[in-house]
């Protein structure tokens, strides 16, 4: 290592994103060279949502070495095959957004221009027939496909539901294994380095002092250095996602847990439900232009499928991204960077996408302004490309029941995405560009199942022989729905494969 190399690291907070950051950097730093801290504060505790994930995190847990049934054991974990998403084209209708493709391509037309075009000749199911997660999820099913895994199975995709308590103390049992100091205490105060401006030390309430070379800031919505120390700034996105309020509540499961999240538009935003081992994880998402605080928390409690088992804990945020996520020596992870409405459950996944980025460009004590550069850059990227999808989901409705949904379908969008909707439109073309995240099947199971249907199929999918494509569709249909009949129930095989309590700490403890 050069003597410019980072020595010591402070991880400033203990929540999802804080003990995320230091189970990675644990494994994946040489800890011989490095000290890692983290000081969280149990007065302030954590945000204490955050319970849905994307298929990506499988990535995270091999970055992390994180056996899988070991972690879904631990948090009370499911398994998710996608969103349900109910009364959000128009109450009434219901579409799913499964992860993983829609069928396969034939003769190098995409699958979903085959769609298309046999829809124009005969009346089709929903294009969920046509996944393997979506077909399963229906059925209540699920299966791990593994790595020699083949068609269809191959093409079933899963992320993860979890109790984001029980994560946390998880990765940090873990990141405590491995070395990771943890500091209990309120930050009160920060020191700054005279010259460089770059943060030198924090200071506790009882006086400790813990000083490093670099800061992760995952303090929260409030980032406490990013923002109060280094006043990064923010980009405000409430214009397009007008949700800035939440309230949350478990309740009991009304019978075996659901392999899928599931999220219904209500009046003035929408509503979650996540199913864990042992829970129910609900919440209202709404706008508090649109809705008064004690009215969302009635229609929660309202609404929950089985009795309560905690009172209704509000949140406020605003939808947007912290200018520079990094600056001077500190990074923002989770909250503290920046939030997105949790509709498409990105925020955990941006946490990982944070993590990764700043490993691949990793500084030394100079702090190049290259390296950072660079850095905030793709999170600029990642982040406007997500957020142009979940505004997709509000403006692509065609309710009108309430002033909420009427702002949001007159609304205007990002130029990016009302050129992606009209592109779709007239022939139902979609691209995925640079590093965006959603791809083809996402944005088609999100535009078809609110209601936006192309105008026609492009010339190439016209030009395959009907019988061919009639022919393909149907026995495509049949392999996903005769698989997903011999597959296990999601309860049968979490109790085989990662039942809560069976995995080696809370078995020893
Ligand atoms: C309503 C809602 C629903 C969500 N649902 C999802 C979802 O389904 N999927 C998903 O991916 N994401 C979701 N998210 C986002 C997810 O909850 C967060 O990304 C994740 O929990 C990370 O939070 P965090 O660690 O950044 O912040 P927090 O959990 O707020 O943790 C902040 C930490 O900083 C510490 N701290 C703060 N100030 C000080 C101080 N002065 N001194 C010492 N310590 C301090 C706190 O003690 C705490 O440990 C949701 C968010 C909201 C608001």
């Amino acid at each position: 290592m050069t003597d410019q190399a980072i020595r010591r690291i402070v991880i400033v907070g203990g929540g999802t994103a804080g003990w995320m950051a230091s189970a990675a950097f644990s494994k994946r730093l040489d800890r011989r060279e490095v000290e890692i801290a983290l000081v969280e504060s149990d007065e302030i505790g954590t945000v204490g949502v955050g319970e849905a994930t994307i298929p990506h995190l499988a990535v995270f847990n091999e970055m992390a070495g994180i056996p899988e049934d070991e972690f879904l054991a631990a948090s009370q974990g499911t398994f998710k095959l996608g969103i349900e998403f109910v009364d959000w084209g128009e109450k009434g209708e219901r579409y799913f957004h499964p992860f993983g493709p829609h069928g396969h391509d034939l003769r190098g037309v995409h699958f979903h221009q085959l769609y298309l075009r046999e829809a124009q000749r005969r009346a089709l199911p929903d294009i969920r027939e046509w996944s393997m997660s979506g077909v399963a999820a229906e059925l209540g099913r699920f299966a791990r496909p593994g790595p020699d895994a083949r068609l269809p199975l191959s093409q079933l995709v899963y992320a993860f539901h979890f109790d984001a308590s029980l994560y946390a103390g998880f990765l940090r049992r873990r990141s405590e294994a491995e070395g990771v100091t943890r500091i209990e205490g309120k930050i009160v105060s920060v020191d700054r380095d005279g010259t460089t401006g770059n943060v030198a030390s924090v200071t506790l309430a009882d006086g400790r002092q813990v000083s490093g070379d670099l800061f992760i800031d995952c303090s929260g919505f409030r980032g406490l250095l990013i923002e109060e120390q280094l006043g990064s700034g923010y980009e405000d996105w409430s214009r397009w996602l007008p949700c800035d309020r939440a309230v949350a509540a478990p309740c009991a499961l009304p019978g075996p847990a659901d392999p899928f999240t599931r999220s219904t538009a209500r009046e003035s935003g929408w509503q979650w439900r996540i199913p864990l081992q042992h829970r129910m994880g609900n919440g209202i998402v709404y706008s508090s232009a649109h809705l008064e605080r004690d009215a969302a928390a009635r229609l929660l409690m309202e609404n929950l499928e089985g009795e309560a088992l905690g009172e209704p804990r509000h949140l406020s945020f605003t939808a947007g991204r912290r200018k520079l996520a990094w600056n001077a020596n500190v990074v923002s992870l989770g909250l503290a960077s920046g939030f997105i409405e949790p509709l498409e459950s990105t925020s955990i996944h941006l946490i990982q996408v944070g993590i990764t980025k700043l490993l691949a460009l990793f500084p030394d004590r100079r702090f190049s302004p290259v390296e950072r550069d660079e850095y905030n850059r793709q999170i600029k990227d990642i982040t406007e490309d997500i957020r142009d999808f979940i505004i997709l989901h509000y403006k692509a409705t065609r309710r009108s029941d309430s002033d909420f949904w009427n702002y949001c379908r007159t609304m205007d969008v990002p130029d990016k995405l009302a050129s992606k909707i009209e592109l779709w439109r007239s022939k139902g073309r979609i691209f995925r560009e640079g590093a965006e995240l959603f791809g083809t099947p996402s944005w088609v199971a999100v535009l078809l199942g609110q209601g936006i249907v192309p105008e026609e199929a492009e010339p190439t999918a016209t030009a395959v022989d009907p019988a061919l494509v009639s022919d393909a569709l149907e026995k495509m249909r049949l392999s996903y729905r005769q698989l997903a009949e011999h597959m296990p129930t999601h309860a049968e095989f979490i109790a085989r494969a990662c039942p809560a309590g069976s995995d080696p700490v809370f078995a020893s403890a």
